[in-house]
């Protein structure tokens, strides 16, 4: 079920409650009154004719013919009136004789003072009257015609204006939800046409202020981003296939080449070094590619433990030397190490050494002398590592690109790369909950700052 229809049901329901409750209220307050207002009419009139027969000793057939041609009587008015030893002293009318009262109505009335009750349509009251010492007792009945008539009016009145009014409450509620609702149908219409070929689109924001409006403006955004992520695949694809394709043409060229005709074995091992190279290009670049993907998962699918930095730190350097021997790495605590708590730190052990070997790595393909200096020191309960090199320094426009997954610097004809290290390095830090940052000098030298909380 449409909201719009939910809501309008909803709302004329509760509406319809109200209505039926005030409604009922004020028809039984309005019966009430009548039925206790035609109870005291009917007593007054009876007591009236008691004293004409009583005290002004009226006949009582001069009496019926009186009230038989009054204004006043009411309709099929009926007074009797008893002594207590149930002897009929009036009666209205001698032939008709609806309320019928016998000895036990008359005893209950003796008994209780007065009763009031219904004689099919007669509203029939019964009460003592104490005259000149002497107790009477009084039965009169009549009907309410007017009085029924006025409730009826009332019903009748209740119930037109209960439907009218339900009947409005209704097209208002769906006149006011369709008009609150019409721009989330349009935006229904709108995201409709929202597809990968056209993340540009976006939904109408309103007024912006209100519910819908955030909505509107909440769904942009997630667009804004969506758009931007699917544009860095998108280029992160044709990187990787850019970067891919060169070595493979290489490949591809140098093995033709070679195909033509026969070669000697000297120029055989020349051309099988060649595309060894290409060859370890690609597995380094495939390598690379994996390590980033396996960076991009997040935190809780990847298994941390408890670490010491420095023997991270050792095995990098290691696997750096080993396929880079001219390289020096020098590793420096700038503080002791008191039982090694400032440099255990909770991560993963793979990704924190692939991120280490990258930074040590590119401090040294990038300086002249192929040093790179790490030192250690921690601040409260951060652990500070320095990777810094007195190499060739970063482009002050370059320094803010260099974390952007397959940018290389414009000192990137110095050394061999695909400028994926530092954008998968940032990504590991940032997976540690760490920090890195970068400061360097043309031609002076270079330092990227690694902070890291401790376990
Ligand atoms: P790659 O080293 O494969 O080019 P990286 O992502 O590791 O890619 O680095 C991106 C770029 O940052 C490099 O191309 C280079 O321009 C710059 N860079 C990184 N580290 C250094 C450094 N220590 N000294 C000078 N330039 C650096």
């Amino acid at each position: 079920m449409k909201i719009r229809v939910k809501l309008t049901l909803l709302f004329s329901a509760l509406f319809a409650l109200l209505l039926l409750g005030f409604s009922l209220v004020i028809y039984f307050s309005n019966a009430n009154g009548r039925e206790e207002e035609y109870f005291k009419r009917l007593r007054q009139l009876a007591i009236t004719k008691t004293n004409l027969l009583l005290d002004a000793k009226v006949q009582p057939a001069v009496l019926q013919l009186i009230y038989k041609n009054s204004l006043n009587s009411l309709p099929q008015e009926e007074v009797a009136v008893f002594d207590t030893g149930f002897n009929l002293l009036y009666h209205d009318a001698g032939d008709i004789d609806r309320v019928k009262e016998t000895r036990g109505m008359i005893d209950s009335i003796i008994a209780l003072k007065e009763i009031h009750f219904y004689v099919g349509d007669l509203q029939a009251i019964g009460f003592v009257y104490p005259y000149e010492g002497k107790t009477y007792v009084i039965t009169a009945a009549a009907k309410d015609d007017d009085g029924l008539k006025k409730l009826k009016t009332l019903r009748f009145d209740l119930a037109a204006g209960f439907v009218i009014a339900i009947l409005l409450t209704a097209f208002a509620g769906i006149f006011f939800s369709w008009n609150a609702l019409r721009p989330v149908s349009e935006m229904v219409g709108k995201v409709g046409k929202i597809s990968a070929s056209h993340l540009d689109l976006r939904i109408g924001e309103g007024n912006g202020k209100d519910e819908i409006g955030e909505l509107a403006i909440t769904f942009n955004r997630m667009l804004d981003r969506l758009e931007h992520s699917f544009e860095a695949q998108k280029e992160f694809v044709s990187n990787i296939s850019h970067e891919l394709r060169t070595p493979l043409a290489a490949i591809i060229a140098e093995l033709e080449i070679s195909a033509i005709k026969e070669r000697s074995p000297r120029e055989y091992r020349e051309m099988i070094s060649l595309i060894l190279q290409d060859s370890r290009k690609l597995s380094r670049l495939s390598n690379d590619l994996l390590d980033l993907a396996k960076a991009s998962y997040d935190q809780a699918q990847i298994a941390f433990k408890e670490l010491r930095l420095d023997e991270v730190l050792l095995d990098a350097r290691q696997g750096v030397l080993q396929s880079n021997p001219s390289y020096g790495v020098k590793i420096i605590f700038e503080r002791e190490i008191e039982e090694g708590d400032f440099i255990a730190i909770k991560g993963n052990e793979y990704l924190l050494k692939v991120a280490f070997a990258n930074l040590i790595e590119n401090g040294c393909k990038f300086s002249p002398d192929h040093q790179c200096i790490v030192t250690i020191n921690f601040r409260e309960k951060t652990t500070l590592l320095r990777f810094s090199d007195r190499g060739i320094g970063i482009a002050e426009e370059d320094l803010k690109k260099i974390f952007t997954p397959f940018y290389r610097g414009e000192n990137r004809k110095y050394a061999q790369g695909h400028g994926i290290g530092l954008s998968l390095t940032q990504k590991i830090i940032h997976l540690h909950q760490g920090r890195i940052t970068v400061e360097s000098r043309l031609r002076e030298g270079t330092a990227f700052l690694v902070e890291l909380s401790q376990a």
